[in-house]
Protein backbone atom coordinates (compact mmCIF):
# COMPACT_ATOMS: atom_id res chain seq x y z
CA UNK A 1 0.00 0.00 0.00
CA UNK A 2 2.66 2.35 0.78
CA UNK A 3 4.39 3.12 -2.70
CA UNK A 4 4.96 -0.10 -3.85
CA UNK A 5 6.53 -0.01 -7.06
CA UNK A 6 6.66 3.81 -6.58
CA UNK A 7 3.43 3.90 -7.48
CA UNK A 8 1.25 7.04 -6.29
CA UNK A 9 -0.99 6.02 -3.81
CA UNK A 10 -5.06 6.89 -4.89
CA UNK A 11 -7.24 7.02 -1.70
CA UNK A 12 -10.55 7.17 -1.09
CA UNK A 13 -11.03 7.08 2.78
CA UNK A 14 -9.88 9.33 5.63
CA UNK A 15 -8.90 6.37 7.64
CA UNK A 16 -6.69 4.52 4.77
CA UNK A 17 -5.07 8.38 3.87
CA UNK A 18 -4.14 8.32 7.34
CA UNK A 19 -2.73 5.39 7.66
CA UNK A 20 -0.09 5.55 4.68
CA UNK A 21 0.73 8.91 5.94
CA UNK A 22 1.66 7.54 9.58
CA UNK A 23 3.97 5.11 8.11
CA UNK A 24 5.54 7.67 6.08
CA UNK A 25 5.50 9.78 9.24
CA UNK A 26 6.88 7.04 11.24
CA UNK A 27 9.74 6.51 8.41
CA UNK A 28 10.96 10.16 9.65
CA UNK A 29 9.79 11.36 6.39
CA UNK A 30 8.89 15.53 6.08
CA UNK A 31 5.29 15.89 5.16
CA UNK A 32 4.00 17.93 2.26
CA UNK A 33 -0.03 18.72 1.18
CA UNK A 34 -1.46 20.53 -2.00
CA UNK A 35 -5.20 20.94 -1.11
CA UNK A 36 -7.13 21.60 -4.77
CA UNK A 37 -10.56 20.99 -6.12
CA UNK A 38 -8.89 18.95 -9.36
CA UNK A 39 -9.07 20.19 -13.35
CA UNK A 40 -4.84 20.41 -12.59
CA UNK A 41 -3.08 22.66 -14.87
CA UNK A 42 0.96 24.10 -14.42
CA UNK A 43 -0.43 26.38 -11.53
CA UNK A 44 -1.46 23.24 -9.88
CA UNK A 45 1.36 21.33 -11.08
CA UNK A 46 3.79 24.17 -9.59
CA UNK A 47 2.40 23.57 -6.32
CA UNK A 48 3.11 20.28 -6.60
CA UNK A 49 7.11 20.59 -7.77
CA UNK A 50 7.83 22.86 -5.08
CA UNK A 51 6.03 20.54 -2.54
CA UNK A 52 8.17 17.66 -3.54
CA UNK A 53 11.78 19.73 -3.46
CA UNK A 54 10.65 20.96 -0.16
CA UNK A 55 9.58 17.63 1.30
CA UNK A 56 9.97 13.43 1.42
CA UNK A 57 6.82 12.60 0.68
CA UNK A 58 3.72 15.26 -0.57
CA UNK A 59 0.49 14.42 -0.87
CA UNK A 60 -2.34 15.97 -2.99
CA UNK A 61 -6.09 16.12 -2.78
CA UNK A 62 -8.84 16.42 -5.33
CA UNK A 63 -12.26 17.46 -3.89
CA UNK A 64 -15.03 19.84 -5.18
CA UNK A 65 -15.86 21.41 -2.33
CA UNK A 66 -20.08 21.79 -2.41
CA UNK A 67 -19.89 24.10 0.94
CA UNK A 68 -17.80 26.98 -0.44
CA UNK A 69 -19.87 27.17 -3.62
CA UNK A 70 -22.29 30.36 -3.45
CA UNK A 71 -23.36 29.26 -6.52
CA UNK A 72 -24.81 25.97 -7.62
CA UNK A 73 -24.25 26.05 -11.11
CA UNK A 74 -20.45 26.97 -11.01
CA UNK A 75 -20.38 23.96 -8.64
CA UNK A 76 -22.47 21.98 -11.61
CA UNK A 77 -20.42 22.93 -14.00
CA UNK A 78 -17.10 22.64 -12.00
CA UNK A 79 -15.03 20.18 -14.59
CA UNK A 80 -13.92 17.27 -13.21
CA UNK A 81 -11.61 15.05 -15.53
CA UNK A 82 -9.92 12.82 -12.74
CA UNK A 83 -8.49 10.36 -14.95
CA UNK A 84 -5.99 12.92 -16.19
CA UNK A 85 -5.71 15.00 -13.06
CA UNK A 86 -4.62 10.82 -11.94
CA UNK A 87 -1.86 10.74 -14.69
CA UNK A 88 -0.47 14.42 -14.49
CA UNK A 89 0.28 13.49 -10.38
CA UNK A 90 1.52 10.15 -11.33
CA UNK A 91 4.05 12.25 -13.86
CA UNK A 92 5.36 14.65 -11.49
CA UNK A 93 5.67 11.39 -8.85
CA UNK A 94 3.51 12.79 -6.16
CA UNK A 95 3.17 10.12 -3.14
CA UNK A 96 -0.72 10.11 -2.76
CA UNK A 97 -3.68 11.68 -4.03
CA UNK A 98 -6.82 11.80 -1.56
CA UNK A 99 -10.01 12.01 -3.59
CA UNK A 100 -12.99 11.61 -1.23
CA UNK A 101 -16.76 11.77 -1.68
CA UNK A 102 -18.76 14.53 -0.47
CA UNK A 103 -19.99 11.70 1.83
CA UNK A 104 -16.90 10.73 3.09
CA UNK A 105 -15.81 14.23 4.32
CA UNK A 106 -19.51 15.66 5.23
CA UNK A 107 -20.57 12.54 6.81
CA UNK A 108 -23.54 14.98 8.31
CA UNK A 109 -23.48 18.85 7.74
CA UNK A 110 -20.24 20.62 9.05
CA UNK A 111 -21.59 23.80 11.25
CA UNK A 112 -18.66 25.30 11.87
CA UNK A 113 -18.26 28.81 11.85
CA UNK A 114 -15.31 30.67 11.65
CA UNK A 115 -14.71 34.63 12.08
CA UNK A 116 -11.82 35.58 10.32
CA UNK A 117 -13.26 39.81 10.59
CA UNK A 118 -12.27 42.11 8.35
CA UNK A 119 -10.79 39.46 6.31
CA UNK A 120 -13.34 37.76 4.71
CA UNK A 121 -15.51 40.83 4.58
CA UNK A 122 -14.03 42.49 1.38
CA UNK A 123 -13.79 40.87 -2.34
CA UNK A 124 -14.30 37.21 -2.51
CA UNK A 125 -15.75 37.47 0.79
CA UNK A 126 -18.09 40.06 0.42
CA UNK A 127 -19.43 38.93 -3.00
CA UNK A 128 -19.52 34.79 -2.06
CA UNK A 129 -21.23 34.87 1.31
CA UNK A 130 -19.78 31.68 2.89
CA UNK A 131 -17.18 30.95 0.75
CA UNK A 132 -14.25 31.65 3.14
CA UNK A 133 -16.31 29.52 6.09
CA UNK A 134 -16.76 26.48 3.17
CA UNK A 135 -13.08 26.88 2.46
CA UNK A 136 -11.75 27.28 6.27
CA UNK A 137 -13.91 24.06 7.16
CA UNK A 138 -12.60 21.80 4.69
CA UNK A 139 -9.13 23.14 4.78
CA UNK A 140 -9.42 22.40 8.82
CA UNK A 141 -10.56 18.81 8.00
CA UNK A 142 -7.82 18.30 5.22
CA UNK A 143 -5.20 19.35 8.14
CA UNK A 144 -6.11 17.19 10.56
CA UNK A 145 -6.76 13.94 8.10
CA UNK A 146 -3.43 14.46 6.28
CA UNK A 147 -1.41 16.39 9.22
CA UNK A 148 1.19 17.73 6.80
CA UNK A 149 4.57 19.67 7.99
CA UNK A 150 3.52 22.37 4.80
CA UNK A 151 1.18 23.21 2.31
CA UNK A 152 1.11 25.25 -0.50
CA UNK A 153 -1.44 27.44 -1.78
CA UNK A 154 -0.88 30.03 -4.82
CA UNK A 155 -0.96 33.60 -4.45
CA UNK A 156 -3.67 33.96 -7.15
CA UNK A 157 -6.39 33.26 -4.82
CA UNK A 158 -4.36 35.62 -2.59
CA UNK A 159 -7.35 36.45 -0.12
CA UNK A 160 -7.61 32.69 0.73
CA UNK A 161 -3.97 32.26 1.69
CA UNK A 162 -4.38 35.56 3.73
CA UNK A 163 -7.27 33.29 5.65
CA UNK A 164 -5.59 30.19 5.60
CA UNK A 165 -2.61 31.95 7.22
CA UNK A 166 -5.36 33.57 9.91
CA UNK A 167 -7.01 29.77 10.57
CA UNK A 168 -3.52 28.31 10.97
CA UNK A 169 -2.73 30.82 13.76
CA UNK A 170 -5.88 30.86 15.13
CA UNK A 171 -6.04 27.07 15.61
CA UNK A 172 -2.25 27.48 16.65
CA UNK A 173 -1.96 24.17 13.52
CA UNK A 174 1.79 23.25 13.47
CA UNK A 175 1.93 23.44 9.75
CA UNK A 176 4.12 25.52 7.61
CA UNK A 177 1.76 27.85 4.96
CA UNK A 178 4.07 28.07 1.86
CA UNK A 179 3.33 31.04 -0.98
CA UNK A 180 3.72 30.02 -4.49
CA UNK A 181 3.80 32.35 -7.24
CA UNK A 182 0.61 32.88 -9.94
CA UNK A 183 1.30 31.04 -12.87
CA UNK A 184 -0.34 32.57 -15.85
CA UNK A 185 -0.47 31.45 -19.64
CA UNK A 186 2.29 33.60 -22.30
CA UNK A 187 -0.06 35.78 -22.69
CA UNK A 188 -0.27 36.69 -19.29
CA UNK A 189 -3.62 35.02 -18.27
CA UNK A 190 -3.60 33.44 -14.76
CA UNK A 191 -3.92 29.67 -14.95
CA UNK A 192 -7.44 28.73 -13.91
CA UNK A 193 -9.98 25.24 -14.43
CA UNK A 194 -12.60 27.99 -15.19
CA UNK A 195 -10.52 29.15 -18.68
CA UNK A 196 -11.76 25.77 -19.98
CA UNK A 197 -15.16 27.15 -19.74
CA UNK A 198 -14.11 29.92 -22.03
CA UNK A 199 -15.04 30.52 -25.47
CA UNK A 200 -12.34 31.21 -28.00
CA UNK A 201 -13.56 34.55 -28.40
CA UNK A 202 -13.74 34.98 -24.42
CA UNK A 203 -10.21 33.39 -24.48
CA UNK A 204 -8.84 36.35 -26.86
CA UNK A 205 -9.72 38.86 -24.90
CA UNK A 206 -9.11 37.20 -21.38
CA UNK A 207 -5.30 38.31 -21.46
CA UNK A 208 -6.75 42.17 -20.89
CA UNK A 209 -7.55 41.65 -17.35
CA UNK A 210 -3.78 41.26 -16.11
CA UNK A 211 -2.63 43.64 -18.72
CA UNK A 212 -4.42 46.46 -17.20
CA UNK A 213 -3.50 44.94 -13.78
CA UNK A 214 0.20 45.30 -14.36
CA UNK A 215 -0.50 48.75 -15.93
CA UNK A 216 -1.85 49.61 -12.48
CA UNK A 217 1.09 48.50 -10.58
CA UNK A 218 3.22 50.92 -13.09
CA UNK A 219 0.91 53.91 -12.53
CA UNK A 220 0.95 53.63 -8.97
CA UNK A 221 3.72 55.65 -8.80
CA UNK A 222 2.13 58.34 -10.36
CA UNK A 223 -1.15 58.42 -9.81
CA UNK A 224 -3.37 58.82 -6.89
CA UNK A 225 -5.94 55.39 -6.12
CA UNK A 226 -8.94 57.51 -7.85
CA UNK A 227 -7.00 57.70 -11.37
CA UNK A 228 -5.69 54.29 -11.40
CA UNK A 229 -9.29 52.82 -10.30
CA UNK A 230 -10.72 54.64 -13.18
CA UNK A 231 -8.16 53.56 -15.32
CA UNK A 232 -8.38 50.26 -14.69
CA UNK A 233 -12.63 50.90 -15.70
CA UNK A 234 -11.97 52.48 -18.43
CA UNK A 235 -9.77 49.74 -20.24
CA UNK A 236 -12.00 46.97 -19.26
CA UNK A 237 -15.22 48.90 -20.00
CA UNK A 238 -14.06 48.77 -23.84
CA UNK A 239 -14.98 44.91 -23.69
CA UNK A 240 -18.65 44.83 -23.39
CA UNK A 241 -18.60 40.79 -22.52
CA UNK A 242 -16.58 41.81 -19.85
CA UNK A 243 -18.15 42.95 -16.01
CA UNK A 244 -16.18 44.04 -13.42
CA UNK A 245 -17.82 42.70 -10.17
CA UNK A 246 -14.82 44.74 -8.04
CA UNK A 247 -11.57 46.24 -7.99
CA UNK A 248 -9.97 46.86 -5.04
CA UNK A 249 -6.65 48.31 -4.01
CA UNK A 250 -6.17 46.81 -0.53
CA UNK A 251 -3.39 46.68 2.13
CA UNK A 252 -1.15 43.57 1.39
CA UNK A 253 -1.59 42.52 5.18
CA UNK A 254 -5.23 43.06 6.15
CA UNK A 255 -6.36 43.41 3.00
CA UNK A 256 -8.38 46.97 4.60
CA UNK A 257 -8.76 49.34 1.37
CA UNK A 258 -5.98 51.85 0.92
CA UNK A 259 -7.00 55.00 -0.16
CA UNK A 260 -3.42 56.39 -0.58
CA UNK A 261 -0.16 54.42 -2.16
CA UNK A 262 2.45 54.92 0.06
CA UNK A 263 6.22 53.45 -0.38
CA UNK A 264 6.07 51.99 3.19
CA UNK A 265 2.95 50.35 3.16
CA UNK A 266 2.81 47.28 0.25
CA UNK A 267 -0.64 47.25 -1.34
CA UNK A 268 -1.91 44.35 -3.95
CA UNK A 269 -4.57 45.14 -6.77
CA UNK A 270 -7.53 42.81 -6.98
CA UNK A 271 -10.07 41.85 -9.00
CA UNK A 272 -13.00 39.58 -10.01
CA UNK A 273 -14.30 40.02 -13.69
CA UNK A 274 -17.07 37.78 -15.03
CA UNK A 275 -16.42 37.06 -18.66
CA UNK A 276 -19.59 35.79 -20.80
CA UNK A 277 -20.47 33.36 -17.42
CA UNK A 278 -17.27 32.67 -16.46
CA UNK A 279 -16.03 34.36 -13.31
CA UNK A 280 -12.18 35.11 -13.40
CA UNK A 281 -9.99 36.84 -10.30
CA UNK A 282 -6.55 38.20 -10.16
CA UNK A 283 -4.06 40.50 -8.43
CA UNK A 284 -0.79 42.08 -8.90
CA UNK A 285 1.50 43.64 -5.72
CA UNK A 286 1.98 47.51 -6.15
CA UNK A 287 5.59 47.56 -4.52
CA UNK A 288 6.31 51.65 -5.31
P1 LIG B 1 -8.11 25.18 -6.75
O1 LIG B 1 -8.04 23.82 -7.37
O2 LIG B 1 -8.58 26.25 -7.67
O3 LIG B 1 -8.81 25.17 -5.42
O4 LIG B 1 -6.60 25.58 -6.42
C1 LIG B 1 -5.78 24.77 -5.63
C2 LIG B 1 -4.53 25.54 -5.29
O5 LIG B 1 -3.85 25.89 -6.50
C3 LIG B 1 -4.81 26.87 -4.55
O6 LIG B 1 -3.83 27.06 -3.56
C4 LIG B 1 -4.69 27.88 -5.66
O7 LIG B 1 -4.35 29.17 -5.19
C5 LIG B 1 -3.58 27.27 -6.49
N1 LIG B 1 -3.61 27.81 -7.85
C6 LIG B 1 -4.67 27.79 -8.72
N2 LIG B 1 -4.33 28.42 -9.87
C7 LIG B 1 -3.05 28.84 -9.73
C8 LIG B 1 -2.13 29.56 -10.55
N3 LIG B 1 -2.46 29.98 -11.77
N4 LIG B 1 -0.89 29.80 -10.07
C9 LIG B 1 -0.52 29.40 -8.83
N5 LIG B 1 -1.35 28.72 -8.00
C10 LIG B 1 -2.58 28.45 -8.43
Amino acid sequence: MFNILNKMNITKTIKETKEIIKRAKSKGLSTGFVPTMGALHKGHLELIRKAKNENDFVSCSIFVNPIQFNNKEDLKKYPRPIEDDIKKLEELACDLVFIPSVEEMYPEPDTTIYNFGNLEKVMEGKHRPGHFNGVAVVVKKLFDIVEPGRSYFGEKDFQQLAIIKALVKKLKMPVEIVPCPTIREKDGLAMSSRNRRLTADEREIAPVIYMALKDVSKLASGKNVKEVKDYYFQQLGKYPQMKIEYFEISNIEDLSPVEKFEKEKKSIACTAVFLGKVRLIDNVIINL
